[in-house]
């Protein structure tokens, strides 16, 4: 089977999580058959449009690993001439004329904040109203609907202003796509695209709409429910995290974490789920924080933009990471700690104790001792056997941090150089 499938972002706004995962779908469905997956930037809203909005979307892209097969990016505004050609092909045939508007009709555009124009290109409608149009989508079954109800098409403005639902049935044609993979949001559009494609006497492609992104509470995913933006997540989440998630959005694979081949070799467009895929951002940290545990350590290290930790460090942090920008809570592997000298002392422990503790400490690091089986014997002889009578003010000495990575795990990273600095610190604080 030849596969030829698109995604077309209008850049109207930045690279949303629901047009990710759009390009995903499409994206998989052409590396499963071979197929061409191709980028085309619907810019024909002039107002709208914007270059940046367009950059974003195309890093965002990029940055998933979404590769498109096309050497150049295809803009709709410099094809100008073929929709005009198309155009003047159908008015001449009859399929389509100039609708001119009423003065009344110009009023009501100009009361809406519309641009009142004197007339459009509309599609001439099918003479029996009552015919039905319909298509067979592969993810939804058959969807019909009567004539009459689709409107009147209107193709453009004027012969060089050419309107979405014309301008994509014609690239749709001229690209040779074969399937048509979009959101369902476009469902409502296609009747009026199928009746483009009668009037040009060409056979449409096959339809696959995918289900909406839901929120938590099972409304269509909105900035109210967490970013939309894909740029956003890009601070926190690694691409292959966020691509294992997103393609799992209307779609249950053997595994819950894969990459972007293992997900192309099973994908079936048939078993995409019909109902809404809801945004799971638990799950979604869940799958940041495997995919982080797996980065080697230099990868790690440069990414959190520390390429000169020790690799010891590495674990201590992937253990409990979820987003990268939590990173900051490991700050003391990097550098000394600010805290309250309150946050010392263990429990209801005196002042003195905490003092003899920190002090123990301090001769234990001095002589290269500081080991677990030493504080242990410690607490045990000196403490009453209350362990964290030495192993708090050790911790917060050294992270000044009720939670951290154990703390002997942290003398390791830090050395001992700095292990006597900073109990030395915790010690001036204790007046
Ligand atoms: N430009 C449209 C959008 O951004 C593309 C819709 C389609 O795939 O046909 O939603």
């Amino acid at each position: 089977m030849t596969v030829n499938v698109r995604i077309a972002p209008s850049p109207t706004g930045n690279l949303h999580i629901g047009t990710a995962r759009t390009a995903l779908f499409n994206w998989l469905f052409a590396r499963h058959h071979g197929g061409q997956f191709i980028l085309r930037i619907e810019d024909t809203d002039l107002e709208r449009s914007k270059k940046e909005y367009e950059t974003n979307i195309i890093e965002g892209l990029q940055w998933l690993g979404l590769d498109w097969d096309n050497e150049h990016i295809i803009r709709q505004t410099e094809r100008l001439p073929v929709y005009r050609a198309y155009l003047e092909r159908l008015l001449e045939s009859g399929s389509a004329f100039w609708r001119e508007y009423s003065d009344e009709e110009k009023a009501d555009m100009e009361r809406d904040g519309r641009t009142a124009r004197d007339r459009v290109i509309a599609l001439t409608p099918p003479t029996d109203s009552e015919r039905e149009i319909a298509f067979d989508d592969v993810i939804r079954g058959r969807v019909a609907v009567r004539a009459q109800h689709v409107g009147q098409v209107v193709l453009a403005k004027d012969l060089d202003t050419p309107l979405y639902n014309f301008a994509v049935v014609v690239d749709d044609l001229d690209m040779e796509i074969t399937h048509v993979i979009r959101g369902e949001d476009h469902i409502s559009n296609t009747p009026k695209q199928l009746l483009i494609y009668e009037a040009l006497q060409a056979t449409p492609p096959v339809f696959a709409h995918l289900p909406l992104i839901l929120g938590p509470d099972r409304s269509k995913m909105s900035k109210r429910h967490g970013a939309t933006n894909i740029a956003d997540y890009q601070t926190d989440y690694l691409p292959e995290a966020l691509v294992s998630f997103m393609g799992q959005l209307g779609y249950t694979y053997d595994a819950e974490l894969l990459d972007m081949r293992a997900m192309a070799e099973q994908f079936d467009l048939s078993r995409v789920h019909t109902s809404g895929a809801v945004f799971d951002q638990q799950k979604l940290n869940w799958t940041n924080a495997q995919y982080l545990k797996r980065l080697p350590s230099e990868t790690f290290k440069v990414l959190i933009g520390k390429p000169d930790l020790p690799d010891a460090a590495v674990p201590l942090m992937t253990e409990r990471l979820e987003r990268l920008t939590d990173i900051a809570q490991f700050s003391y592997f990097w550098e000394e700690p600010e805290y309250e000298g309150a946050l010392l002392a263990w429990k209801d422990d005196a002042l003195e104790t905490t003092r003899g503790a920190l002090e123990l400490c301090a001769q234990l690091a001095e002589s290269g001792e500081l080991t677990q089986a030493a504080l242990d014997a410690a607490a045990a002889d000196r403490f009453a056997g209350k362990k964290g009578s030495i192993y708090w003010p050790l911790r917060v000495a050294l992270s000044g941090r009720q939670n951290s990575a154990g703390p002997l795990d942290i003398a390791a990273v830090i050395g001992p150089e700095q292990v006597r600095t900073r109990i030395a610190n915790a010690l001036k604080k204790l007046v």
